[in-house]
């Protein structure tokens, strides 16, 4: 798990990486806001580099509210834990219309904040990938490796599962049967995809067949693609 920690004052700063270090975690740390923002978007392998920022309200540069705006403008959703000397509620307000996840009011003892970082943690991680993938009635659970047609279970095979979690990944695109050659037998062909075309009938008559709206759709002459119809 990688924080990285925005703090300017370097008894804090220090104190808390020193912390968190200690606990496990590697951690960054920036002195002020323009840093701590460049910093922030930084990607590692097409991910953002940290799970976790810990921002200070008040910085030199931009403040805490600023770099926190400068990080949702880029895109960046990790959590985002606030530590403020001011226990106000518009600043609380202010922060939670901004995107953050939750605050700190200082002082704060460093238990406290251990607690409220794994508490984020977890749920950051549970966000960056679901394990169901839903369309209309359709529920693919892919931990449990279990499929549900309206509250039915329907028995899929290794590859008819990875075929659907393909599609569901993939709602609204038509996906071309080399693709999806490639993506779940690992094979790449051009000339014979009635491999898939097979799978993709078989797979069909389990998802749609006895139930409405029929998700599983053709696209002639250029693959497949699974979506709710709009009502
Ligand atoms: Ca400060």
């Amino acid at each position: 798990m990688k924080i990285l920690i925005v703090e300017d004052e370097p008894k804090t700063g220090d104190y808390l990486k020193q912390g968190l270090t200690e606990a496990g975690m590697v951690v960054d740390l920036a002195r002020d806001g323009w840093d701590g923002l460049h910093l922030a978007c930084n990607m590692e392998a097409g991910k953002p580099a940290y799970d976790l920022l810990i921002l200070d309200v008040m910085l030199p540069g931009l403040d805490g509210w600023q770099v926190l705006e400068g990080v949702r403008r880029a895109g960046m959703s990790m959590p985002v834990l606030f530590l403020t000397a001011r226990d106000q509620v518009a600043d609380r307000v202010r922060g939670l219309e901004l995107g953050a996840d939750d605050y700190l009011v200082k002082p704060f003892a460093f238990i406290e904040l251990l607690a409220r970082v794994r508490s984020l943690l977890r749920r950051g991680k549970g966000s960056i990938e679901s394990t169901l993938l839903k369309v209309a009635d359709l529920e693919l659970d892919l931990l449990s490796r279990r499929a549900l047609r309206a509250g039915k279970r329907i028995d899929l095979t290794a590859k008819e599962f990875a075929l659907l979690e393909l599609l569901l990944r993939h709602q609204g695109e038509v996906l071309p049967r080399t693709l999806i050659a490639s993506q779940v037998w690992d094979m790449n062909f051009d000339s014979d995809t009635n491999v898939v075309e097979v799978a993709v009938r078989r797979l069909r008559a389990k998802v749609d067949d006895g139930f409405e709206p029929k998700l599983i759709q053709t696209v002639r002459g250029m693959g497949y693609r699974l979506e709710a119809p709009a009502t």
